[in-house]
């Protein structure tokens, strides 16, 4: 493995060792700005020294700058991005026979820290930013203790450097242009668990860019809505002019202008990423305001400006949804295929996630109906979509594996059992855990309800009747 790594201390007498484990792949570890953040920030310090761990590098168990074995670490802070790590994450800590203090953050934490706390010392929930080294020595309260979500009214500022890396966007510097979304999608965990949406500065964004251009000449902007930022065009001018291929982490179809377009195929861009999600229909019950117009119009903006592929995202599963959105999803793709562009589409399951209205629903989203109707209802429309083989690219994700997601998702303390065997479909229904696939009633106590977001329950249920009376309208 060959990476630029601005942070590579040697051990000395004194230093304490911190292992940052990310229980899945290096190119996804790379990727990432919390790995990246605690790797700098630790290694900043003159108390201890940071190294990291990647399941396909020695197995996760010794480390990728020395090849020390993990339970010669004092501290080990786990980096949860995927409900899918936890498995590995268990199995990491069990092989290894670390014995230090463990420490575990990340989104699915802040999500749902219960079916995981029981393997960790102490769980970070929010955004952890400058307090790394304080939540390292000690000085933090964590969950169970501190259920209260951490984060900063502003951007904290960008680390200058980064280790650069075969990553999930080729070997490229991330930089987060923002953080939280200012949309609400009925579905999506990220408008709560980021809010308030904030954007950083075009000149900060520019000065990190320039400051690392003999270093890299790709650059990957990263947010969860990067074209949202109010000054996209700007920053993607500026990082052009400074010679960058530039790949955002996604585009919405309605922010796209020929401009853009125009800057980003020069940069090197040759595909495009859109999430319609849904038939138009149902994309008001959930709340994304794109129509199908918008999004052929910028299809075609794009095959105009030298784009070759666009890929598609859509999610089955949702409340009230029938064959005919099913319908609507297959002609919109062929609609964007017939103007001579290549598509790939992806289909997930929707995972009813915490802190959403959409919390309540259960998996398959079909009210009444059990667990196993509802994941057989889930695997016919699975195949249905699966009929667009004959003129795209699609993969369509396992309705049994989406289910374990959500079970470890949404569930209490009792998943843990799930967690320290494997995720196997049949296990979830032996150790009677399928009850977190089942619709919640609005008045029961959920088992993320002793978190501290910042947001008021009572919005989502007003949302959730909303969606309810849309459906049934
Ligand atoms: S789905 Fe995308 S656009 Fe919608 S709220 Fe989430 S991040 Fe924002």
């Amino acid at each position: 493995m060959t990476e630029f790594n601005p942070f590579l201390k040697s051990w000395k007498k004194g230093l304490k060792r911190v292992a940052i484990v990310y229980p899945n792949r290096y190119v996804g570890g790379v990727s990432s700005l919390a790995v990246q953040r605690l790797y700098y920030e630790i290694n900043s310090s003159e108390d201890f020294i940071a190294e990291r761990f990647f399941t396909d590098v020695f197995e996760g168990l010794r480390s990728v700058e020395s090849g020390s074995e993990l339970k010669s670490f004092d501290v080990a802070l786990f980096t949860l991005q995927y409900e899918e790590d936890y498995f590995n994450a268990v199995q990491i800590i069990k092989k290894s026979n670390f014995s230090g203090v463990k420490i575990a953050g990340g989104p699915c934490v802040t999500e749902n820290p219960k079916p995981i706390a029981k393997f960790f010392d102490g769980l970070f929930i929010g955004e952890a930013d400058n307090l790394v080294l304080d939540i390292v020595e000690g000085k933090l309260e964590l969950y169970p203790k501190n259920k209260r979500r951490f984060l900063w009214r502003e951007l904290p500022e960008h680390q200058k450097m980064q280790v650069i890396g075969e990553g999930a966007y080729g070997r490229a510097l991330h930089i987060e242009v923002g953080r939280g979304c200012p949309r609400s999608c009925r579905f999506c965990i990220v408008r709560q668990l980021y809010a308030p949406a904030r954007w950083r500065k075009v000149e900060e964004i520019v000065e990190i860019a320039r400051e690392n251009r003999k270093i890299v000449d790709k650059i990957a902007l990263i947010s969860p809505s990067p074209s949202d930022h109010p000054k996209f065009e700007e920053i993607i001018s500026e990082l052009y002019s400074l010679g960058y291929q530039i790949s955002p982490s996604s585009l919405r179809a309605d922010k796209i202008s020929e401009e853009v377009l125009k800057i980003l195929v020069k940069s090197g861009l040759k595909s495009l990423t859109f999430a319609p999600e849904t038939s138009e229909r149902l994309r008001e019950v959930i709340k994304k305001d794109i129509s199908n117009e918008e999004i052929i119009v910028a299809a075609k903006l794009a095959k105009e400006a030298g784009i070759e592929k666009v890929k598609l995202y859509f999610m089955i599963g949702l409340p009230g949804e029938k064959l005919e959105d099913l319908e609507e999803i297959v002609s919109l793709v062929e609609r964007i295929r017939s103007m001579n562009l290549k598509v790939a589409v992806s289909v997930n399951p929707l995972v009813p996630k915490p802190h959403t209205p959409f919390q309540w629903l259960p998996y398959g989203g079909e009210i009444g109906k059990d667990v196993k109707e509802n994941i057989k209802s889930l695997e016919e429309k699975a195949k249905f979509l699966e009929k667009m083989r004959k003129f795209a690219e699609v993969s369509v994700e396992s309705v049994r594996k989406f289910a374990i997601q959500t079970v470890l998702s949404r569930g209490d303390e009792r998943v843990s059992r799930l967690i320290e065997l494997k995720p196997n479909f049949n296990l979830i229904f032996k150790l009677k855990l399928d009850k977190f696939l089942e619709a919640f009633e609005v008045d029961e106590e959920l088992p993320w309800d002793d978190l501290s977001i910042g947001y008021k329950k009572e919005r989502l249920k007003r949302e959730y009747e909303k969606v309810l009376a849309d459906i049934s309208a």
